[in-house]
């Protein structure tokens, strides 16, 4: 269980998260909205333990991890590939810092996410969307439990937006993750998720919870 408890952080005289708190249990799927410019980003960076919050908790069953990188999965919503690796070495990051690779299964994602042919060329080569599936890919590979997601299909076209989405909730049923999720569609949120936290804007603190209250489309009919 990820519990969130009074993060507040400023840059100068800006305090973009305020008396921010929720939890998120185990294997949920949570997604988060708000304005652009509303500090979900930032608020990522915190629980990614990128950046440190100026005071509050982040926790994991009751331990506190913040600026812990490494104990919860974070994908920027930029995505940040070592230029000097492959797309197959890229993938494999989170793994070899677990100490654990499955090459096979890292292929495997490469080509299901439509990059087969690209796993040996450096991400200088690639589109923004084939970027952001690489990294989206990495997220998937690593080991953790919890798993932030930054608009990670932002970039996409709509159709491989759809098989990317599907291909998500698969792996989130298959592993049975936590996952936070931001993204700006309202549409996107209520297909994914279980619950939608709702930020409001500058600081961001939240504004609205809720229940998706239709259920989301059975896995079986998708895939
Ligand atoms: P978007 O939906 O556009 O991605 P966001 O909700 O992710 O927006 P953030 O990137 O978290 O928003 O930014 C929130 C605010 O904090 C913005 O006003 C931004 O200018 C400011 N900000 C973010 N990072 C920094 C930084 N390193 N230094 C100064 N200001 C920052
Ligand atoms: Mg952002």
């Amino acid at each position: 269980k990820l519990d969130i408890q009074n993060l507040a952080k400023s840059f100068g005289d800006l305090q973009v998260i305020k008396d921010l708190s929720f939890s998120i249990n185990e294997g949920e799927f949570v997604s988060i909205l708000g304005p652009s410019g509303s500090g979900k980003s930032t608020l990522f960076q915190m629980i990614g333990g990128i950046s440190l919050p100026d005071s509050g908790s982040i926790l994991i069953e009751g331990q506190q991890v913040n600026g812990k990188r490494g104990v919860i999965s974070y994908t920027p919503q930029t995505p940040s590939l070592l230029p000097w690796r492959t797309i197959l070495q890229n993938v494999l990051l989170g793994q070899e810092i677990a100490g654990k690779i499955n090459k096979e299964k890292a292929l495997e994602m490469i080509e299901r996410a439509g990059l087969k042919g690209y796993e040996h060329v450096y991400p200088h080569e690639l589109s923004g969307g084939m970027k952001q599936r690489v990294s989206f890919i990495r997220s998937m590979l690593s080991p953790q439990s919890i798993i932030c997601l930054d608009e990670p299909f932002s970039a996409l076209d709509e159709f491989t937006r759809l098989e990317m989405q599907k291909w998500l909730l698969s792996i989130w049923s298959e592993y049975k993750r936590s996952i936070l999720f931001v993204t700006h569609s309202i549409e996107e949120a209520i297909f994914l998720s279980d619950r939608i936290i709702v930020l409001s804007s500058k600081p961001a603190t939240v504004q609205k919870e809720f229940i998706v209250p239709f259920k989301r489309p059975r896995l079986e009919d998708l895939l």
